[in-house]
């Protein structure tokens, strides 16, 4: 079986052209897929019906979600969904919405995908990590969650304007099809979604980082720091492995170099073990002068011991490094009440 949305818009061309009708069907393919969302592959009245069962016979398939669980928050901002995927696969995939800027008047909506179920990197303060690693999730099951999305906005007369990969997973360990799945959404015959509105966040894992950097996409990239020193982080981190703190400054720096994109460095703050004014001295000082963002993230608490800090000393992290010249935005809380942090509805629901 094969997934329709599995496919880059020239595989689809192949395909077509295989089956031995002309190159134009694959695009009465590619825009219902992108634009119509639809759920099954007879839903695609521009083929000829002959078209729609022999791509049905070849095993071809428009792979099905399902929500299992939703949860909205208060506000109404963010909108946290389980999503069945193909085979019993529970996903978590959040929509965040911002209100319309005071500069062009569009509203943002966020999807936060995931890449994998689990995590194999077991942060000790991620409830992704806390679960160890399941599997890796196949493109088509990471486009599968913005499609959800893009399907109930357009319900809605929206459209998804922003995509970060920060749910559940570790993108760079999940690489190949990670950059399938960003290859899709982006592609003008694909999803379409522009390449500066994407952003990849990960643990710093260097070799991706630099694959990264070849692939000649503008998107944007995240690497969650959380400490100053190679003591600390391993703490947080246990598998950072051989990646240093200085190699993924490095990498960071690298990838700025050849792409031109702003690395932000996120930073979980945790009340007593990475908050202090020292520690953001000795942050400050060696993110110094390469011209990076800092993201404090003042942490949702999950089932492990850490705390979240007092908004004083958010506050003062947050001054000392405006005032060593680093540029620094702290996270707007987004969703706590229905545990939006990565990972933490699926331990709560799927246990
Ligand atoms: N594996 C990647 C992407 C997914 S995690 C990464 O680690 O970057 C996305 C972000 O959520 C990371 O910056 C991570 O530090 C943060 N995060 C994880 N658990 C959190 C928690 N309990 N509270 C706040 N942020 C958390
Ligand atoms: Fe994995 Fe990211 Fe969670 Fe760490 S923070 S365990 S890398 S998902």
């Amino acid at each position: 079986m094969t997934d329709l949305y599995r496919l880059l818009p020239e595989e689809m061309e192949q395909l077509v052209m295989d089956m031995g009708y002309p190159r134009y069907r694959a695009d009465q393919i590619l825009y219902p897929l992108y634009y119509k969302f639809p759920k099954e592959i007879s839903e695609l009245k521009q083929l000829p019906k002959i078209m729609r069962e022999e791509l049905i016979t070849s095993g071809y398939t428009i792979g099905s979600t399902h929500e299992t669980h939703r949860a909205v928050s208060d506000d109404g901002d963010t909108t946290k969904l389980l999503l069945n995927i193909t085979n019993g696969t529970s996903v978590e995939t959040v929509l965040m919405q911002y209100p319309p800027s005071k500069i062009n008047g569009h509203p943002r909506s966020t999807i936060c995908v995931s890449t994998q179920i689990g995590c194999a990197m077991g942060c000790v303060f991620c409830a992704t990590g806390q679960m160890g690693f399941e599997k890796n999730l196949k493109a088509e099951e990471i486009v599968a969650q913005v499609i959800h999305f893009a399907d109930i906005l357009q319900q809605r007369g929206e459209h998804v304007t922003n995509l970060v990969f920060m749910g559940m997973g570790e993108p760079m360990a999940n690489y190949d099809e990670m950059i399938r799945a960003v290859r899709i959404l982006t592609h003008d015959r694909g999803f379409g979604i522009g390449q500066r509105h994407i952003t990849i966040s990960t643990i710093g894992i260097t070799s991706g980082i630099d694959k990264l950097a070849e692939e000649n996409l503008q998107i944007g990239l995240a690497i969650s720091l959380h400490a100053p020193n190679n003591k600390l982080r391993k703490k947080l981190v246990p598998t950072a492995g051989p990646n240093s703190v200085e190699d993924i400054i490095e990498a960071g720096r690298r990838y700025y170099k050849k792409t031109g994109r702003r690395v932000t460095f996120e930073y979980a703050l945790m009340k007593g073990i990475n908050d202090s004014p020292e520690i953001a001295k000795e942050l400050a000082l060696i993110l110094k002068g390469n011209g990076s963002h800092v993201n404090l993230i003042p942490i949702n608490p999950t089932a492990g011991d850490f705390k979240r800090p007092t908004q004083d000393s958010v506050l003062e992290f947050e001054r000392i490094l405006y005032n060593a010249g680093i540029n620094c935005t702290v996270r707007v809380e987004k969703g706590i009440e229905i545990s939006a942090a990565c990972g933490q509805l699926r331990t709560d629901i799927v246990g």
